[in-house]
């Protein structure tokens, strides 16, 4: 075939492929046929066009993959545009120990419909790909992480997803404060696939994983229209503290505009006024 626009270069299957990641990205595909074929980086990269018929049709003669095929392992291409995959997508690299299996020796890009990354297979942690964490001595974790998967069927996905980057600002902030109620220890090992993290990427990481489960939790109240009923007409916490009184210290009430939970509920409030016709 030829690449429209491009009718110099005829292309043809590769000398040897290899088959997509589940959901990789089209450019970490063609980055990846481009390496086992030895070419020089970039160079298949540069075949990236923006409309998917002919990206397709494309990527489907380079590797001889067929085109259904394809289609069901890039998203991408299951658009009528790379350009509409959505604020909801996240690209990152998937579970280290998934990729060496379905693509050794190579770097994977995927989407993924969650910022979380958690394999549940593998139970590692991958909030950062060059720090991965064993989740294997915290339970805690993947039960909020089914916990997490139940909410987004019972309150929708994007309304867990809002609630759950509320939460987390919520949660990292009261970490801060010292009244987040946490786990004695963190029993989370670093996976031998380290890599050049910073000392504050490695902190952040730990924090993250640490307080997921308390995340979780707080994005179980913020998702439910009742609780966030209930929690923008109240006068005061009192009446609602013991919806969250196990994830902060005995003696903690929010209040002041310093504390996060109250400037959730001012901000949610405006919103709420603002957005009355
Ligand atoms: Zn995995």
């Amino acid at each position: 075939m030829m690449i429209a626009g491009r009718p110099l270069q005829v292309v043809r299957r590769l000398p040897r492929t290899t088959p997509p990641f589940p959901d990789e990205v089209v450019l970490s595909y063609l980055s990846r046929l481009g390496q086992i074929n030895s070419f020089p980086d970039g160079l298949l990269m540069s075949l990236w066009i923006t409309e998917n018929d002919r990206q397709t049709a494309l990527i489907s003669t380079l590797s001889g993959y067929r085109i259904p095929v394809l289609q069901c392992a890039l998203p991408e291409l299951r658009l009528k545009s790379p350009q509409m995959m959505g604020p909801s997508w996240y690209t990152h690299a998937p579970c280290y120990r998934c990729a060496a299996r379905r693509a050794p020796g190579q770097s994977v890009n995927a989407w993924h419909r969650r910022r979380v990354r958690l394999c549940p297979i593998h139970w590692v942690w991958m909030g950062n790909s060059r720090y991965p964490l064993l989740t294997g001595r915290r339970p805690d974790i993947h039960a909020a992480y089914r916990r997490h998967r139940r909410l987004e069927a019972r309150f929708g996905r994007q309304a867990t997803e809002t609630a759950f980057t509320a939460a987390s600002n919520i949660v990292t902030k009261w970490a801060e404060m010292n009244v987040l109620v946490l786990p004695s220890s963190e029993d989370l090992p670093a996976a031998p696939a380290t890599g050049t993290a910073s000392p504050r990427e490695k902190w952040a990481t730990r924090a993250s994983a640490h307080q997921y489960p308390a995340t979780v939790a707080l994005t179980a109240l913020l998702a439910d229209p009742a609780w966030t009923e209930q929690a923008l007409a109240a006068r005061t916490w009192d009446q609602l503290r013991p919806t969250f009184a196990h994830l902060v210290s005995v003696s903690y009430n929010p209040e002041g505009m310093s504390d996060p939970l109250h400037r959730w509920r001012r901000d949610a409030r405006d919103q709420q006024y603002f957005s009355v016709p």
